[in-house]
């Protein structure tokens, strides 16, 4: 069994937890500080609730919801509660693999009652966070994904023989992983409307779906072959520096992975999903310079997209994988810790590299 861990409206229930005068309000997570001139980057269920989503410009949620809950985004606050949650999850003893910075995947192998495990890790990611967790499980990791949407918020569902055909029924193709591009489109062109249809006609598509799982925490003296992480966007994006700015934040949780396993990178590879273009991936290998440093991988993986033939594409999906591993022959100057004092002052440091339109100023790398 597969279960899927995906956390509830993640940085706006961080920003909540933290301040707990903004508890149960309608409240937006702007991309940067002028809060008139940003754009939603995550909205907490009572705003959601008043039609107010990711990729909304702000001022447009203020029209709707004058008294709205403002605060910046600070993107170094969630990858570390998201290496925290990681940590609190690998401590079950499964294989684990991130999915992307709120969602989890764990190999439950033949568990004997994984909704009572499902419980006790939401519950412990509350005691810990104070935020909420969705949990998911089913026989793959498409269908536990799946499962994680089915009660959210705060909840838990399990899809297994007997309402499998029932859920499936009841849910439409662009809600699963995966359909809201061109193969989506394909689809349901061909008049399939819910994932039921989509079975009837390619029952392999729920089968086939091995686990993607490529490590194994307890098998830590192999050099993994690669370290990555993606994201799906909540809605197609087209701001270019929207784009950029979770090509950044990707690009740091890979970099402060590679540094907690002492691993540096020679292979930057980028994974860009939309529309227009498919499924986008190239990459680019410096023999020579190895690195595990956030910002330079980020810059790499630019010069990825710059071979986008495509001008301004819609993105649905980024991912950013660095491969070509191998030890690092340095030793780090300062534990990671030592590193995360610093972050106040690298968030003036950043804000003097990226200037006023910087659209994620509060981006931090750890390594300067
Ligand atoms: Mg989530």
């Amino acid at each position: 069994m597969i279960l899927h861990v995906d956390m509830d409206a993640f940085f706006a229930s961080i920003e909540q937890a933290i301040n707990p005068r903004l508890k149960d309000k309608p409240l937006i997570v702007g991309s940067r500080g002028n809060k008139m001139h940003t754009v939603v980057c995550a909205a907490s269920y009572a705003a959601k609730a008043l039609g107010i989503y990711s990729g909304m410009p702000s001022r447009e949620a203020f029209a709707r919801c004058p008294n709205l809950e403002f605060v910046e985004a600070d993107q170094s606050k969630y990858i570390w509660t998201s290496e925290q949650i990681f940590e609190l999850l690998k401590s079950f003893n499964f294989p684990l693999n991130y999915a992307s910075i709120d969602e989890f995947q764990m190999d439950l192998g033949a568990h004997e009652n994984p909704v009572s495990l499902g419980n006790e890790l939401r519950k412990q990611i509350y005691a810990d966070f104070n935020i909420t967790a969705s949990v998911g499980i089913a026989k793959n990791w498409l269908l536990a994904k799946l499962a994680s949407k089915l009660n959210k918020p705060d909840g838990l569902a399990l899809i297994n023989d007997e309402n499998f055909e029932a859920v499936l029924r009841k849910t439409s193709l662009d809600e699963l992983c995966g359909m809201g591009g061109k193969t989506g489109q394909v689809f349901i062109a061909q008049g399939l409307k819910t994932c039921w249809d989509l079975y009837l006609n390619l029952p392999a598509f729920f089968d086939n779906n091995p686990s993607k799982f490529d490590e194994n925490p307890g098998k830590s003296s192999e050099l993994p072959k690669s370290v990555s992480h993606s994201y799906t966007l909540p809605k197609v994006q087209i701001n270019h520096q929207v784009i950029q700015a979770w090509i950044r934040l990707l690009a740091e949780m890979v970099g402060t992975r590679l540094r907690q396993q002492n691993l540096v990178s020679a292979t930057v590879h980028l994974w860009l999903n939309g529309p227009e273009i498919g499924n986008f991936g190239a990459q680019k290998t410096y023999p020579n310079q190895a690195t595990n440093d956030g910002f330079e991988i980020y810059q790499r993986a630019s010069k990825v997209m710059a071979r986008l033939a495509a001008k301004n594409p819609r993105i649905r999906a980024i991912g950013v994988t660095c491969s070509s591993l191998s030890l690092s022959v340095y030793q780090p100057l300062f534990s990671e810790e030592i590193r995360r004092e610093g972050l106040i002052k690298a968030l003036d440091r950043i804000n003097n590299r990226f200037g006023e339109g910087s659209i994620y100023p509060a981006i931090t790398s750890f390594t300067r």
